[in-house]
């Protein structure tokens, strides 16, 4: 005890004479660091995190919404919470539509010369019902010009519907983390109306899109081929942009993102005017008996102050081609690990904790949105449930596995002085920064929509970008063991502090309510 009483000493010292930014700022928390001792131990010393990670790639990988493999994942998921002692755990549906599931992919080369190809179907997309064997040709639509020159000659071949593109060596390594000088030029204010994070939209290209879908169709294409970007066996694959999950919707012909390297064989081969023979067999399966989806639910209830909530979450759904690895089972499996490290430590919390796993992220955030819109408002009204006064904050983990090196503040300066405070415990482990830029594209993003506190955390790129996100290569091998530990110690740590600090987590003003955006068609996420 004694041993505690003068490090906590030693903290306030080291706040008042520290950080010209803290000493700005008044002491307002009182971090206990008994209880952060025995979350550190806990999380440090006997992490499952990893173990965690394993069985929703490895066993359950990958889980794109509504398929099986998700379903399967989330009953591992409540299983498990079950097993550690939480309450409460359950699912809500809310509506998404078909789901889908690659059950076989074989792609080769026949001729001038057999080789195997790396490829992907491309997800919502139709397979060959059996093997199909088929020329390839080149048929690059960009204006409606085109059509007119492909037209009747297209059927039962493999069109490489794109034009192949240079592939530069790597002279940089792909792994990232910050630098100091990058964390401080990031903690810095935005120049107004930089990063906000907007989308672009679609709308124009979308129609141009529609209209050469469905020529494929017409003309009967084996399959429409393209590449993405990444090399070297990196695939990054998602759906055809404009998808629909209705079973009644438009029609997509088969199509598969191909290995450049593999394209680029087949591109040039034909160049020489030598034909190409390719064969492929692809079996997808669509799901449209349950077209519901399910976010994920579970509780550590609370004490004195149970009936308000500090809630943690990440996507629990990921796109197909790899395991979901870094996108987003990392996030999911730090927020699982911070459930079992508070509920396994038994340190007291006044509020009561939940943790929300949400599916349909990568389509729009739908799963979050929907939990939003169920619990506490709906943005296009901003009509306030019960619950909405009830939250102090939300916490969310979708950069990949990265360390967490500072938060995200969404423009909410109130918070700054009080996550300045709780970061100490954890400079040591690098987290060291605050930035009142927003973060976009993915769920805390439901939260600051209806005026909740909604924040993500700042991480290490690692190899995000580079490798991993919506990849073949998203896969166990590129998350980082101890950077996962301490991320889920960090959120531990915060959570703990929200739960326990008297009064909730301090809000922006009320958004005003929005009128609805076009959303949830097959629009990519983080
Ligand atoms: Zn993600």
């Amino acid at each position: 005890m004694k041993l505690h009483r003068t490090l906590a000493l030693t903290f306030f010292l080291s706040l008042l004479v520290g950080l010209p930014l803290a000493a700005q700022w008044a002491v307002t928390e009182k971090p206990d660091l008994d209880a952060i001792y025995k979350i550190k131990d806990e999380g440090l010393q006997r992490s499952k995190v990893m173990e965690i990670e394993s069985y929703l790639t490895d066993v359950y990988g990958p889980r794109l919404t509504g398929s099986p493999n998700y379903n399967e994942a989330a009953d591992y998921a409540q299983k498990t919470m079950k097993e550690w002692g939480l309450a409460n755990v359950h699912t809500e549906a809310w509506p998404f539509g078909r789901s889908w599931q690659n059950q076989r992919f074989v792609a080769l080369a026949l001729t001038p010369r057999a080789y195997p190809l790396i490829g992907y179907p491309k997800a919502w997309t139709p397979g060959t019902n059996g093997p199909v064997t088929g020329e390839a040709v080149v048929a690059i639509i960009n204006d409606d010009s085109d059509f007119a020159t492909f037209k009747g000659k297209l059927r039962g071949k493999f069109v490489l519907s794109v034009a192949m593109r240079d592939v530069p060596a790597h002279f940089e390594a792909p792994g990232h983390r910050y630098t100091d000088a990058e964390l401080v030029d990031l903690s810095k204010q935005p120049e107004a109306g930089r990063g906000r994070g907007g989308r672009g939209n679609f709308g124009g290209a979308q129609d141009f899109n529609r209209k050469k879908t469905q020529f494929w169709i017409d003309e009967g294409v084996a399959a429409v081929l393209d590449f993405s970007r990444g090399d070297g066996g990196t695939v990054f694959v998602q759906s055809p942009q404009g998808v629909s999950r209705d079973p009644k919707g438009p029609a997509q012909p088969a199509q598969v993102t191909l290995e450049v390297e593999h394209y680029g064989r087949i591109w040039r081969t034909l160049d020489k005017k030598i034909p190409v023979t390719l064969q492929m067999d692809i079996d997808n399966k669509f799901f449209d008996a349950d077209q519901n989806a399910h976010n994920i639910v579970g509780e550590i209830p609370g004490s004195d102050n149970a009936d308000e909530v500090v809630m943690i979450g990440a996507h629990f759904d990921s796109w197909h081609s790899g395991t979901g690895a870094t996108d987003n089972a990392a996030g999911s499996a730090v927020m699982l690990e911070a459930m079992r490290i508070l509920k396994t430590t038994g340190v007291k919390l006044r509020r009561t904790v939940r943790i929300g796993l949400w599916g349909g992220e990568e389509q729009g955030l739908l799963g979050s949105r929907e939990y939003v819109k169920a619990h506490f408002a709906d943005p296009e009204n901003m009509q306030l449930k019960p619950e909405h006064a009830k939250l102090a904050g939300y916490f969310n983990v979708d950069n990949g596995t990265g360390l967490i090196r500072g938060v995200y503040l969404q423009g909410n300066e109130a918070v700054a002085p009080i996550f300045q405070q709780w970061m100490e415990p954890f400079k040591n482990m690098g987290m060291t920064t605050l930035t009142i830029r927003n973060t976009g594209g993915t769920d805390h993003l439901s939260y600051d929509a209806v005026g909740l506190p909604g924040f993500q955390f700042i991480q290490d790129e690692v190899e995000y970008d580079s490798r991993t996100h919506h990849s073949n290569m998203d896969v166990y091998e590129r998350i980082q063991p101890n950077d996962m530990m301490r991320n889920a110690v960090i959120v531990s740590s915060f959570v703990y502090n929200a739960a326990n600090r008297d009064d909730k987590l301090p809000r922006k003003p009320l958004p005003k309510p929005q009128p609805p955006a076009g959303r949830g068609r097959g629009t990519a996420q983080q």
